[in-house]
């Protein structure tokens, strides 16, 4: 895919699942979280489902988790300009649940779309339910953390969930490793192809088209 035709390639897929009614998270969910960030971004991060503020929102990671990731990003001198964030599921489970396994194999299809677009090289899965459905494995995430995997010509590195830290301090220091872990991944070479760090931004016309459609805010696209 020509890398100029990515940001509108999100945009229209967007546009295509944002009234989803394809599982029962549909009749709960105030807005699908469809993700938001870089449509260049060589770094992926994919969280398990929107919680209560993402769902107000329509954004991936807002609140406390929200600034975690903010802060473990400027610990790696980068920011969400640079990255892409999404979740596998696109709707909010009530009350926050744990996301169902039959409601994953009906979304999962909209995470594997967004990779296959924005073409990351390295995805980091933030928590168990990302690690296991990239990976394809019933392993725990605490077995996988921090090693990094092959998958289809793309780096896997499984980390813990940033809302970790929330309820258990302890697991800042190792996600903060987990994260430099990332830099030396990126350092190492792997930014070299047709990724470029740091992409030009969305200009406000590109979503003239969809003025009225869509709640810009919502896309987030850098
Ligand atoms: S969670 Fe996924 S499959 Fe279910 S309604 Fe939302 S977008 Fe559709």
């Amino acid at each position: 895919m020509e890398d100029t035709n990515r940001r509108e390639e999100l945009k229209d897929f967007f546009l295509g699942i944002k009234n989803c009614l394809e599982c029962e998270l549909s009749g709960t969910r105030t807005k699908l979280v469809f993700g938001s960030g870089n449509a260049f971004a060589e770094v992926m991060f994919v969280g398990e489902a929107p919680g209560k503020n993402e769902d107000l929102q329509g954004l991936p990671f807002v609140g406390r988790a929200g600034k975690i990731l903010d802060d473990l990003l400027g610990s790696i001198e980068m920011d969400r300009k640079q990255v892409f964030i999404a979740n596998v599921l696109k709707c909010r489970p009530p009350g926050n649940r744990d996301p169902k396994l039959e409601e994953i194999n009906t979304c999962k299809s909209y995470l594997f779309k967004q990779i296959d677009i924005i073409n990351p090289k390295l995805i980091c899965t933030l928590g168990r339910y990302s690690t296991q459905l990239l990976l394809e494995t019933t392993e725990g995430i605490s077995g996988l953390r921090g090693k990094t995997f092959n998958i289809g010509g793309r780096t896997i590195l499984p980390i813990n969930h940033p809302a970790a830290a929330l309820y258990a301090p302890s697991r800042m220091e190792i996600l903060e490793k987990d994260f430099q872990r990332i830099k030396e991944i990126m350092d190492s070479g792997s930014r070299s192809g047709n990724n470029s760090k740091v992409a030009p931004k969305i200009e406000p016309s590109d979503f003239e088209e969809a003025k009225g459609k869509i709640e810009e805010e919502q896309l987030g696209l850098f």
